[in-house]
């Protein structure tokens, strides 16, 4: 099973993705956490792509498609895997196609669908765990002890990017450059649209 998980920041791609990872059983990509990773250990992609990440931009395809491919090739031999946060262009959708075509394709698209207000409140309280990168939210998924992680007892912390100003850019890349995506995926009959305007367990 190979599924992209696609819609704007805020939307909830993470937190369904950790959920259908485990219920299917197999690996979730995440392009923002493996940028995150790199940043922590200041890998030379980590620096690079931090550049582009606290101004809300996003990092250049070659160097998203190489990371990803390279991650994607790990799992030839599992049952198959989760994509959260990629593509994002037609140039990354294009790649992937070429990567995995030989092997049937990608079999499923989640087009994921929030207001924008409650995209912007999402994003506002939403709380990252360093070690984990599990996610918690200030009002509605509040961690047990304040700034610990229930999972592993890491330091929450509220991403760079997460700024209102910053929120606003990411936003509008979004729409310019990944919105395309939908009719991409429409036209090659792979896309379900799901409203993800509830709680974490109502939208699963
Ligand atoms: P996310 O955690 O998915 O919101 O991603 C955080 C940041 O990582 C984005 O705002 C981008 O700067 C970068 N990023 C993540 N995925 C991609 C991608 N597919 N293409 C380019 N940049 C990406």
């Amino acid at each position: 099973m190979k599924i992209i998980l696609m819609g704007p920041p805020g939307v909830g791609k993470g937190t369904q993705g950790d959920r259908l990872s485990k219920r299917l059983e197999i690996n979730k990509i995440s392009t923002g956490d493996l940028f995150r990773y790199h940043r922590n250990q200041s890998t030379e992609l980590g620096i690079l792509a931090s550049t582009y990440m606290d101004k809300g931009e996003y990092v250049p395809d070659h160097v998203t498609i190489g990371m990803v491919i390279e991650s994607i090739e790990l799992t030839e031999n599992s049952k198959g895997f989760i994509l959260d946060g990629f593509p994002r262009t037609i140039a990354q959708a294009t790649a992937l196609d070429n990567e995995i075509g030989d092997t049937g394709g990608i079999d499923l698209v989640i087009h994921m669908v929030v207001e924008r207000e409650e995209l912007i409140k999402r994003l506002s309280g939403r709380q990252i765990c360093q070690s984990c990168q599990a996610l918690f939210h200030s009002d509605s998924a509040r961690s047990k002890i304040y700034g610990k992680c229930d999972l592993c007892g890491g330091v929450l912390y509220q991403r760079e990017d997460d700024r209102p100003e910053v929120v606003e850019k990411r936003l509008g890349v979004y729409s310019k450059e990944t919105e395309p995506l939908v009719e991409y995926y429409k036209i090659l009959g792979k896309l379900t649209e799901i409203n993800a305007d509830g709680t974490p367990d109502a939208v699963e």
